[in-house]
């Protein structure tokens, strides 16, 4: 009997890890053996190539898959190249992966998940799910064959065995179902097949199992029989590696619906191949419906990675900047390796030129989308143009050539949405500015008395109703030389020359009534004077400085705001009836005149969709003035 040895250091840790797993996705295990064993057939298959004395032929390579029930046992057999008892010893007995494992001391668990969710671990994983394990193979061009044994952490053993063909059987004994865990899946046919499928549907090599149904026993109607046939589990050619020309909207839809499980029409796919720089096949899908949990903390964005075809990454985050976190679907290249890990792949050049490719691509697609799909593109933005104008804010700006050509808002034109190109492409060209107006809702800013004075004098204002939108606004500043201008801020002044000294003069001439109107209100507001900018509403409050009002609203609403202040100023229309009676009230009764002060700020307060700060002082002040 062979001495039982111990593994090194590294490789025992690990394999403690992977005993005790705490790991959700335990299958994976059969997705690192499959590919460990289509490894050794292209070994194998390359050398074929060269050597006859191979004696095999591409379609004599398969990888069989073998389950017993009763002896608790799943096989998974390839008749690659093989190991000698050095390499099993070598390949085996030590884990060799290049800097791939970091471990850390603190926190053992969360690394245990890190390792195997990310990168996957090769063929210690088989160790999640077995409680012993035994690796028979014989090497191609040797007679010996050699058996290799573990039940994990006691170390393990290597003799010769009886092998008759070339290759490498590996045999795990499942463990016994726990009160948390149910491993008796392994043995389950149905559940073996979906697992490859999931994850190694497109090795290039078959994946064959016996597999047992039951059929009706000739000549008898009521007795059934179970019968077992050879079963290929894997389509083995990837979707994306086959000529667009051969695929129809219907296979690229199925497998969005399968592979992606959005079972909504997606906007728009991008298939396509580069060659050069990085090498690689992309097949994208962009969603017209946002997940539930989109804009939720939990959501994970990413892309399957795949190297040449076997999958190494569920969701690969590095490929997609935030603002497209939508977009679904994988990247194939041959240039990474199958375990690169995770903190190697984030300082990956050639990641970073297929990540850099892949946002140009999505961001040329959603613009002919725009174009040649308007529906379905402000479908499409309605799900995910928070995302986008959020890549502006979150960047300040840095991406604005990527995302400003898509954003949209609602045109005071038609209520429609309309970008910010049609926008400026439809306004005079006399007009600097691009106007907005924001709100929580459309139908809020259209009762905004500036609304009403904008739209008499013709000018298209976008509505802006998102609390980033006004952000968005000052971030970008200026589009195609047009300055962006809220109306309710003081600079947004369409009047002539001569109604700004007309106004001027009315102004300087009612000062002192101001004065005092000011004095009443105290803190509240910075100012008080008569507009031209109102037709039938009496009062507004416009923003004077950098805070808006909407601004205002939105810094108050998060966590340590310390209550930020937009700087307001009343403005009263000049040619409201409402002058008179103040000026009367001014010569007359200065202790009324302070009382209409703070009703007709508080009016302005509740046009503008702010809070009133004393209702009930408010409600009796009303009373007072009503029963004059
Ligand atoms: P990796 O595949 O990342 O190198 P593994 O721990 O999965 O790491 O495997 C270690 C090595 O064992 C492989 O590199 C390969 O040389 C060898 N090996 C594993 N499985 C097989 C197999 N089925 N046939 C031949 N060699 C194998």
């Amino acid at each position: 009997m062979a001495r039982t040895k111990q593994f090194k250091a590294e490789s025992k840790k690990l394999l403690d890890m992977m005993i005790n797993s705490i790991y959700t996705h335990k299958e994976i295990f059969l997705r690192e053996l499959i590919s460990n064993a289509s490894d050794a057939i292209d070994k194998l298959y390359f050398l074929s190539l060269t050597d006859s004395s191979v004696n095999k032929s591409r379609e004599d390579f398969r990888i069989k898959l073998s389950v017993d029930r009763e002896n608790r046992t799943l096989t998974i057999e390839d008749n690659g190249i093989g190991m000698s008892g050095e390499e099993l010893e070598a390949n085996l007995g030590t884990i060799a992966k290049s800097g791939s494992f970091s471990f850390k001391q603190e926190n053992e668990k969360q690394e245990d998940i890190d390792i195997i969710g990310q990168f996957g671990v090769g063929f210690y994983s088989a160790f999640m799910v077995s409680r012993k394990v035994v690796v028979e193979s014989r090497r191609f061009g040797e007679d010996t064959a050699y058996r290799w044994e573990s039940e994990g952490a006691e170390g393990y053993r290597i003799e010769e065995c009886e092998k008759a063909e070339t290759g490498t059987k590996i045999t795990l004994y499942i463990k016994d179902n726990t009160e948390e865990e149910n491993f008796d899946e392994y043995l389950e046919q149905y559940r073996i097949s979906s697992i490859v499928k999931k994850y190694s549907d497109f090795i290039r090599y078959p994946i064959v199992m016996d597999w047992t149904s039951s059929r009706r026993k000739e000549g008898e109607d009521n007795q059934w029989e179970e019968y077992t046939e050879e079963k290929v589990l894997n389509s083995m050619v990837p979707m994306w590696k086959k000529d667009k020309k051969e695929l129809s909207r219907e296979d690229y839809s199925n497998f969005y619906h399968e592979q992606f499980h959005d079972y909504s029409e997606p906007l728009k796919e991008i298939h396509y191949k580069v060659e050069g720089n990085a090498t690689y096949s992309a097949l994208l899908y962009i969603p017209k419906k946002a997940p539930h949990n989109y804009y939720g903390r939990d959501f994970e964005k990413g892309l399957q990675l795949y190297s040449s075809g076997v999958m190494i990454m569920d969701k690969c985050e590095d490929l997609l900047p935030d603002y497209f976190g939508f977009v679904k679907g994988l990247v194939d290249s041959e240039d990474l390796s199958l375990n690169i890990s995770r903190e190697l792949l984030q300082h990956d050049r050639q990641l970073k030129i297929i990540a850099a490719n892949i946002e140009k691509k999505i961001k040329n697609e959603l613009s002919k989308a725009m174009k040649d799909d308007r529906e379905g593109y402000e479908e499409f933005f309605r799900s995910f143009g928070l995302g986008l104008k959020f890549g502006i804010y979150n960047t300040y700006g840095a991406c604005r050539d990527v995302l400003e050509d898509l954003l949209m808002f609602v045109s005071s034109n038609d209520k429609k949405l309309t970008t910010l190109s049609e926008y400026v492409d439809r306004c005079p060209e006399s007009q600097e500015n691009i106007y907005y107006a924001c709100g929580e809702t459309v139908d809020k800013i259209e009762m905004l008395p500036q609304t009403e004075l904008a739209k008499e004098k013709g000018i298209e204002i976008l509505y802006m109703t998102e609390p980033v939108d006004e952000f968005v606004a000052k971030i970008l500043e200026i589009y195609k030389g047009k300055k962006f201008v809220n109306i309710s801020a003081e600079d947004f002044d369409v009047s002539t020359e001569d109604e700004k000294n007309a106004l001027r003069t009315l102004n300087e001439e009612n000062k002192d009534m101001f004065l005092s109107m000011k004095e009443a209100l105290g803190e509240k507001v910075a100012d008080v004077r008569f507009t031209h900018k109102l037709r039938n509403h009496p009062v507004c409050l416009v923003s004077e400085g950098d805070i808006s009002i909407e601004m205002q609203k939105v810094l108050n609403s998060l966590p340590n705001s310390n209550g930020i202040k937009a700087q307001l100023a009343l403005e009263i229309n000049k040619d409201h009836p409402i002058v008179d009676k103040l000026k009367a009230l001014y010569e007359s009764d200065k202790e009324m005149l302070a009382k209409y002060a703070a009703v007709l700020y508080a009016q302005a307060r509740l046009i503008e969709g702010l809070p009133v700060e004393n209702p009930t002082e408010l409600t009796d002040l009303i009373c007072e003035i009503m029963v004059k």
